[in-house]
């Protein structure tokens, strides 16, 4: 079972790597963007890393709720609504249970990713997270480390698609070529929830 320390460890390890990361994604938004992916997540996981060491929340939902309403007020553009989401749907999912299962995190991603692309409109192939998030979500029946695998593959597929959606849309056939930022940070965001299952 998982508990909220667990939802902690994933927040906190996902606040590592994109500091870690933070100059490559925003290196990925720059031909095909407006090169501030890496920043603008930078500022969403520090402002989770300071919530969750000042008081960190009781329950695995409430730790999730939190992260994403931090990402929807502090990350702006269009990821921090779409990551936002994606916690907050997650947190909802998982209601007020001290501690969840396996299997019921993969059911609340796989209805928070569903969330996710209705809000954005993006389906699999537009070249955005999606690319990342679906594989992972319909991996995560498997294991951790089978949805950390999916969603690096899905990121990196998403390099000669053209973009349908977001930003990197308005460059049409330029957009082909390019590995896109938000599919990569997404496959960060679950490989980051792989090595806190793996600790
Ligand atoms: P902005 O484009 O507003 O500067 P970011 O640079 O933070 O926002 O995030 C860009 C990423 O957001 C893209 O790489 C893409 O993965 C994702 N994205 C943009 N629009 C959408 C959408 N409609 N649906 C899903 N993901 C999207
Ligand atoms: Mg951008
Ligand atoms: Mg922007």
């Amino acid at each position: 079972m998982l508990d909220a320390d667990f939802f902690r460890r994933w927040m906190l390890a996902a606040a590592a790597s994109v500091d870690r990361e933070a100059e490559r994604l925003t290196a990925l938004d720059s031909p095909i963007g407006d090169a501030d992916h890496g920043t603008n997540l930078q500022r969403g996981f520090a402002a989770i890393r300071e919530a969750l060491e000042k008081e960190p929340p009781a329950t695995p939902g409430a730790v999730l709720t939190q992260s994403g309403r931090l990402l929807i007020s502090k990350v702006g553009g269009a990821s921090g609504p779409l990551y936002g989401t994606l916690l907050r749907r997650t947190g909802k999912a998982l209601g007020d249970a001290a501690e969840v299962s396996e299997e019921q995190l993969a059911d609340a991603l796989r209805a928070a990713v569903d969330a996710v692309r209705q809000l954005g409109g993006a389906a699999p192939g537009d070249k955005t997270m999606v690319d990342a998030l679906v594989p992972a979500v319909d991996a995560l029946g498997d294991s951790f480390a089978a949805a950390r695998r999916a969603a690096e593959e899905g990121a990196v597929a998403t390099t000669p698609l053209q973009a349908r959606k977001g930003r990197a849309s308005y460059l049409g056939e330029r957009s082909i070529g390019h590995q896109d930022p938000g599919a990569t940070s997404s496959a960060l965001l679950i490989a980051a929830l792989a090595e806190t299952a793996e600790a």
